[in-house]
């Protein structure tokens, strides 16, 4: 009788555990990573996943603010943020003669280097100009990086026929005279729903068509699947994207938009719009009234603005993805280039086609190989032993030389991700991976299309309402950053050396409800398709939860039920 006792106790004490534990602390989302989690009804606590400082505000989980007086959501705070930053004046320290006056002044420019330098740069500008290809006259608005972002933003600028002059700076030699692949980096990047959007948008599917591989699809050869891909899509590396953009700016719009290559430009002062350029033969500084920050995921804009301006905020995120190129020379002809080919799934091994010299009839294929941690081959015997145990259908596509190549190649660190709370501050606005870089997983260029598409559609609704630049980049930083966040959550589900996360993500294409195929569709938002994954999310934890307690206290209750029943019988 007396061991009964216990045992009903300790099933009371169960459930009074259990009540207590229900009512002090509170389930909910984490609103970083979005994953579930209980935490307490009245401490702040960290995300058990992502860190996130959190605390429980009207049933829900938001971010731990100390003054106890943030709004409500995190997307509200951040957009009342870009309205604070676009409405702020210049501060007091701004650099010494450039313009500050309101957007729809001229631009100025200043030497502060030699004067040699003032005409050597001028001299540059106008030998462009005199080819005719390029356009003339002072630039308002400035591009900063002529990667998919900003040459799809100097497309629809051009497009819209705006007459006050703009000006793309790149670092890197022009695309149409650049070496068409490089095998330690070619890769093949795939635009689908949201970057065919953006295409069509721009008037230049004609010349995707023309000039670029149709994407058909993938097959993952482990799973003996494919996922067909039936809208209008697009498959190459980036330089055949940037190509075809570029060639579409000089072909149908000239004089629109010039083009300066082989110059280096960074952000001086957001709020009037300086900016400092570089080239071979001096530096100039030259002030606009819109300065658009494409310069990539490693942009030195962004780092400036988290420099200089005060309530800009980032989180960065650092995932074990790394890879390493290997370029398929042999057996080619066996595979089809309009398919991306899935040839191992841990580790990942992932091979598409690019243009090669003849275009997209002559394609080059090349291979991703993804790694857990930073690689390094100690001899090519090495790296053959490791392929051929990994990832042995690669072998069937690669002569001894390219395996020589590959295990001499850098393994790169693809797993980046930073998380902005606004894209625009002042004068200056961040677009494409400059404002919201995360690893690839089919959608970067995709992003920078489209996030391009919107904030040229902010422009266009700024000019038709007689409003400034600022307005339109606020407006764009409203508009672009929950699909920014939300595309950024969808590509840190996928991880190489986390083998849950890489588990989720065959179960998901198993069950047909992959975040990733879902993400390639035009017509659903990320933030929705990112929504849809949280929810599902949500409710496996809370199915796998309750199964465990079922199991806790279906198991204690036999348990009960063998003792009294022994204690009976005894
Ligand atoms: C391995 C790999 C695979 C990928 N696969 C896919 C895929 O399948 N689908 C997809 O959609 N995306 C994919 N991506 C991502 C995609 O390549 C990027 O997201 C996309 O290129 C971003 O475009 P962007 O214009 O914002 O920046 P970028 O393409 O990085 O362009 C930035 C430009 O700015 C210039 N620049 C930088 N700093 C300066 C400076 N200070 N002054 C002047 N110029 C400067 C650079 O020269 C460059 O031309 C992949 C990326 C990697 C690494």
């Amino acid at each position: 009788m007396f061991k009964f006792g216990i045992f009903l106790l300790a099933i009371a004490a169960i459930f009074g555990l259990q009540w207590y534990f229900e009512a002090t602390t509170t389930e909910g989302q984490c609103p970083g990573c979005g994953v579930l989690q209980r935490g307490s009804n009245t401490e702040p606590f960290n995300c058990g996943m992502c860190g996130l400082e959190l605390e429980v505000k009207d049933g829900q989980f938001v971010r731990y603010m100390k003054s106890g007086q943030a709004p409500q959501t995190p997307f509200e705070q951040m957009r009342d943020f870009a309205k604070q930053a676009a409405e702020t004046k210049p501060p007091p320290k701004a650099s010494p003669k450039a313009s500050s006056t309101g957007s729809k002044k001229s631009s100025s420019a200043e030497v502060v280097d030699v004067e040699e330098c003032k005409r050597a740069f001028f001299g540059e500008e106008e030998d462009m100009a005199a080819s005719g290809e390029e356009s003339t006259g002072a630039s308002r608005i400035c591009i900063l990086g002529a990667g998919p972002a900003g040459l799809g933003l100097a497309l629809g600028i051009a497009r819209r026929g705006f007459s006050g002059g703009v000006v793309v700076y790149d670092q890197a030699e022009d695309h149409e005279t650049a070496a068409r692949y490089n095998p330690d980096r070619s890769y093949t990047i795939d635009i689908t729903g949201h970057g065919a959007r953006a295409l069509d948008y721009l008037g230049v599917t004609h010349r995707f068509d023309e000039q670029l591989i149709k994407f058909r699809g993938i097959r993952i050869l482990p799973l003996g699947k494919e996922e067909p891909w039936t809208g209008p899509g697009w498959t190459g590396s980036r330089g055949d994207i940037c190509r075809a953009l570029l060639r579409e700016c000089r072909e149908n719009y000239p004089g629109k938009v010039k083009f300066v290559f082989g110059t280096t430009a960074e952000v001086q002062d957001a709020y009037t719009g300086t900016v400092v350029l570089k080239d071979g033969s001096g530096v100039l500084t030259k002030s606009f009234d819109l300065v658009v920050a494409c310069d990539g995921a490693g942009s030195t804009a962004r780092t400036k603005i988290m420099a200089d301006v005060p309530g800009f905020k980032s989180e960065k995120a650092s995932l074990t993805n790394f890879c390493t190129m290997i370029h398929f020379d042999q057996n080619t002809e066996e595979l089809d280039p309009s398919w991306l080919y899935v040839l191992n799934i841990d580790p990942p091994a992932v091979a598409g086609a690019i243009n090669g010299d003849g275009g997209p009839r002559d394609p080059k294929w090349f291979c991703q190989i993804g790694f857990r941690c930073k690689n390094e081959f100690k001899d090519v015997p090495d790296a053959i032993k490791y392929i051929k145990k990994t990832a042995p259908k690669v072998l069937r596509h690669v002569s001894d030389k390219e395996l020589a190549a590959f295990a001499k190649r850098e393994c790169v660190h693809i797993g980046r991700a930073v998380v902005c709370n606004t894209f625009n501050a002042g004068r200056l606005v961040l677009l494409g991976d400059a404002g919201n870089p995360f690893p690839p997983v089919g959608q970067g260029i995709n992003a920078a299309l489209e996030s391009a598409m919107v904030l040229d559609q902010c422009l266009a609704a700024a000019d038709s309402q007689g409003r400034d630049f600022g307005w339109a980049g606020a407006k764009f930083t409203e508009t672009w950053l929950p699909e920014a966040h939300a595309v950024s959550w969808i590509a840190q589900r996928v991880e190489s050396g986390n083998l849950w996360k890489m588990g989720l993500v065959v179960l998901a294409v198993l069950l047909r409800i992959s975040v990733l195929s879902d993400a390639k569709k035009d017509d659903r938002k990320w933030s929705s398709v990112a929504e849809a994954a949280k929810a599902r999310q949500a409710l496996g934890f809370r199915v796998a939860h309750r199964l465990v307690q079922a199991a806790v206290l279906g198991l204690t209750f036999f348990a009960g039920y063998k003792i009294g029943k022994k204690r009976l019988e005894g």
